[in-house]
């Protein structure tokens, strides 16, 4: 495949073109958050079994040429991934990927923000769902709140811009702090994406109870703040924004309560080559496979064409319509097959 070979963008039997690929670089985490690894023992991916970082540029070329532009580096906690900036440095000179962003719990962004800039990676996203350092410590079960807000801060002077704070919000546990949260991102820049807490696998202890919804969200807002407008976008991005009565943005993903499968243009690829076309997807494709045993680029693109072309999912959509809804896959199944892991398959 040439590097100007034309695009072969391809859409799903849904019409959803496949334009953003989220690149899960570890399923290891230095946090154990409630929502998403509240168990004591996890059953880890075999390193031999991980991507190195030329396979996983192969991999981007492949699907740049079926139409991805958007890459999202992502975990477990990608910053564990030693020299996470040289991936990026290998990624960004392709012409086709007009952006490099990365997710992260921001526990070791301090030291690696200026690095990661240089090398290439155009935005970030770090978790924030809470400003209280003994609430943060209850809800992560280790790591230290200090290092994030470091991590924050570090971000910004890097000349990181459009840095997004995201903030699962569980009922009961965080739900007091929209305000306090929003009111964070404004004074440091970024903006505030609140998280409807979801039933993916790995959330084992999910109920509808512990949801607080958009809309329950937005009339806490607007006792507080007075009018809310919504913004008028036409994206395939899970936030809708919205604009407090001065002004300050701030964004709700409402995966559970509104789910967006109906633009959804984005797939997974964990770290070990299995790629998901949806975050409840029971079952993925083995790339790493063929790509070890020397298939071509061309043959790659074919497979995940075929494949993506063929794409019916709509996870979210199909939990919201179920009656009784508890957790997505039980423990047994978990540790069965990690794959299924939300920090294996990336958020
Ligand atoms: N470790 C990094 C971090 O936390 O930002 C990246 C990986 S983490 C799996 C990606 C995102 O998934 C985070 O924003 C996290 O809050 C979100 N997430 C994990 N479990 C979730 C759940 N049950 N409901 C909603 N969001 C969840
Ligand atoms: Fe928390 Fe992200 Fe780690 Fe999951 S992968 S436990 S969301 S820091
Ligand atoms: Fe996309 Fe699946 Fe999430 Fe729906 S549930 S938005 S199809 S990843």
């Amino acid at each position: 495949m040439r590097s100007d070979s034309p695009i072969i963008a391809v859409r799903d039997l849904l019409g959803r073109p496949l334009e953003s690929l989220r690149l899960s670089v570890t399923d290891r985490c230095n946090l154990r958050c409630l929502y998403c690894m509240p168990e004591e023992d996890y059953t880890w991916l075999p390193r031999a079994e991980l991507l190195t970082f030329e396979e996983l540029t192969r991999l981007v070329e492949v699907f740049a040429f079926v139409g991805v532009r958007k890459i999202r580096l992502t975990g477990g906690e990608p910053l564990l991934r030693h020299d996470l900036h040289e991936l990026v440095a290998m990624i960004a000179p392709n012409p086709r990927v007009d952006d490099i962003a990365l997710t992260t719990n921001g526990v070791l962004l301090a030291e690696q923000a200026a690095g990661l800039r240089k090398a290439g990676l155009h935005r970030v996203t770090i978790s924030l769902d809470t400003l209280r350092p003994d609430r943060f410590h209850a809800m992560t079960r280790r790591g230290d709140h200090a290092r994030v807000l470091a991590g924050i801060a570090a971000a910004q002077r890097a000349g990181f811009t459009g840095t997004k704070l995201d903030a699962v919000i569980v009922r009961g546990v965080n739900d007091d702090e929209l305000a306090g949260l929003i009111e964070f991102g404004r004074a440091h820049a970024a903006e505030v994406r609140f998280i409807e807490y979801m039933d993916v696998a790995g959330a084992t202890q999910w109920s509808p109870e512990r949801v607080l919804s958009r809309a329950e969200m937005l009339q806490r807002l607007e006792q507080r703040y007075g009018k809310i407008t919504p913004a008028r976008e036409d994206s395939a991005a899970p936030a809708e924004r919205f604009f407090l009565p001065d002004g300050t943005v701030f964004g709700i993903i409402a995966s559970t309560t509104a789910p967006f499968c109906s633009r959804c243009n984005r797939s997974r690829l964990t770290a070990d080559g299995q790629w998901y076309r949806c975050l409840y997807a029971t079952s993925g494709t083995d790339l790493r496979g063929p790509l070890r045993a020397g298939a071509s680029s061309s043959a790659l693109a074919e497979q995940i064409s075929a494949i993506w072309s063929a794409r019916t999912d709509r996870g979210a959509e199909q939990r919201k319509s179920e009656r009784f809804r508890g957790a997505f896959v039980s423990l047994d199944e978990l540790q069965r097959d990690p794959h299924l892991e939300m920090h294996t398959r990336g958020g």
